[in-house]
């Protein structure tokens, strides 16, 4: 329209250097009598009113042949003439003239914030694209998991716990971890067999079979985690080691359950054993020989593809030894273990602010003089407490007719519950050690457990007898006696 106007108002110059037309013109504004005028030009002025930028159009006729009029165009007032009639009529310049202007205006503005969004929605497609493939990508897997599970409940549907224990893969001695949470949830508590210092002991049932489930308290998550990490890390399948079957952890009423499930032994526990039960030398003995044959398989490293690190327990008494019905032990509680493998000699002390059992300290965990940085030192505190709880099963062991009360160690020198200063000063200070009677003696057994007992109690624990070196005696004097049978 700009380019238009100026081609009329050239031609208008053109035309006025010959005749004198007049035009019937459109008249709009304040000063028009009529809608019409007669002029030698039409106008048409457009006027951007102050700040509100409303657009004032007047129209009319000059009649002089003022052209440089016609050229005044001002940024807020713009004028346009024209020659033809009416040529007035319809003409607008603002929007047309403008309208380039608002549209770069529009550009510079607007444009910027919509490339803006633009990119960004663009950005956003792109994460999401990747997203998907990567979950593509990962698809496979989960399929694959969720055909394990398929898989694994069908297993668990028809298997025993034997048949799911032996198709046990994998470094741990546990269950797939599916197939672990799969039984938990199949449990169901029957009733409590013990009261622990930090949780529960329930016999449960799992398709018919009496499983046991610890229910670790809260304030003991860490052994649960610990004993959790042993179990599915190391491979401890052995006659002497309590079997471990799962480890789940549920919330339940927004507070966080962990349990552990494992073989449970109808005999308990073989401090609840001792009490009801005595046993004579040879059964002493099979206590004895189990409890240490299982030490002795925690206590050393095993090389290869089927090989275990070293493991001290740091909490053996006579609660965490159960006893099977073939009255063989097994050692439960790993909820304190230290690992530690040779090769990067590396020792994994865990994350458990618990201690061992007071009663079952030894004399340089009591005095603290214990190096904590050294593996051999926690073997030797095992077979500290072993020594402990050769003496709970020798008091029990009928020798001559006569047999002892159950008794737990130091039970004449400390209180019921004694504190960390009273053992102290028992075993450190007075350096007492449990009294050990005369009958023993008279027994080769037991004469043989009484040697091992003392060495298992000297103050230096680099002394004290190794659980390889008990395990090799105790070996041998099954044997001979098993042999003296075989003469006889
Ligand atoms: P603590 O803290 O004294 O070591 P636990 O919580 O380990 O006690 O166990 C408490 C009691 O539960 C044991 O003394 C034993 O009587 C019983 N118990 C633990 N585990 C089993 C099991 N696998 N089978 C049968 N009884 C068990
Ligand atoms: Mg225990």
């Amino acid at each position: 329209m700009l380019q238009r106007s100026i081609w009329v108002f050239s031609l208008a110059i053109v035309t006025s250097a010959t005749d004198i037309i007049y035009y019937n013109c459109t008249c709009q504004g304040p000063y028009c009598s009529d809608k019409t005028c007669i002029g030698r030009t039409c106008f048409v002025t457009e006027q951007i009113v102050s700040d509100s930028r409303d657009i004032r159009t007047d129209r009319g006729c000059f009649n002089n042949s003022i052209y440089e009029q016609c050229s005044s165009n001002l940024d807020m007032l713009k004028v346009l003439c024209c020659f033809s009639e009416f040529c007035n009529e319809n003409v607008t310049m603002f929007q047309t003239v403008e309208k380039p202007q608002e549209i770069s205006l529009l550009l510079v503005t607007v444009l910027p914030i919509v490339l803006f969004v633009i990119f960004l929605m663009l950005f956003a497609f792109l994460f999401w694209k990747i997203k998907q493939s990567r979950r593509k990508k990962s698809l496979p897997r989960l399929i694959d998991f969720g055909h394990a599970d398929i898989v694994n409940a069908s297993i668990v549907g028809d298997s025993t716990l034997g048949d799911l224990l032996d198709c046990t893969t994998g470094s741990g001695s546990g269950l797939p971890f599916l197939v672990q949470r799969t039984v938990a949830r199949q449990v169901t508590l029957v009733e409590c067999v013990g009261k622990g210092r930090y949780g529960e002991v329930w016999r449960g049932l799992w398709q018919g079979e009496n499983v046991a489930v610890k229910i670790f308290s809260s304030r003991d998550e860490q052994s649960w985690f610990r004993e959790t990490e042993i179990y599915n890390t190391v491979l401890l399948r052995h006659e002497n080691i309590l079997g471990f079957i799962a480890s789940d952890m549920t919330s339940r009423n927004s507070s966080t359950q962990l349990w552990l499930i494992t073989h449970y032994h109808d005999n308990g526990s073989l401090y609840d054993y001792l009490q009801r039960t005595t046993v004579d030398p040879e059964g002493c003995l099979q206590l004895a020989l189990s409890i240490i044959c299982g030490l002795v398989h925690l206590h050393v490293e095993i090389f290869g593809t089927q090989g275990k690190p070293a493991i001290a327990h740091r909490d053996l008494k006579s609660r965490n030894i159960l006893v099977k019905s073939n009255k063989q032990c097994c050692i439960a509680d790993l909820g304190l273990a230290v690992v530690h493998t040779q090769n990067e000699d590396y020792l994994d002390i865990g994350n458990n602010p618990r201690v061992g059992t007071k009663r079952y300290m030894a004399p340089e965990v009591l005095d603290e003089t214990i190096r904590t940085d050294s593996f051999e030192s926690y073997k030797q505190t095992d077979v500290w407490a072993y020594g402990l709880v050769l003496w709970e099963i020798c008091r029990r062991t009928i020798i001559n007719g006569m047999v002892e009360d159950y008794r737990p160690p130091f039970y004449d020198m400390v209180p019921h519950d004694p504190s960390f200063e009273d053992m102290k000063k028992v075993v450190c200070v007075d350096q007492q050690r449990p009294n050990v009677p005369n009958t023993w003696s008279s027994d080769k057994i037991l004469s043989s457990l009484m040697r091992i007992m003392r060495e298992s109690w000297y103050q230096s624990p680099s002394a004290r007898l190794t659980a390889l070196r008990i395990k090799k005696t105790l070996n041998n004097l099954k044997n001979s006696l098993e042999q003296r049978k075989q003469d006889c």
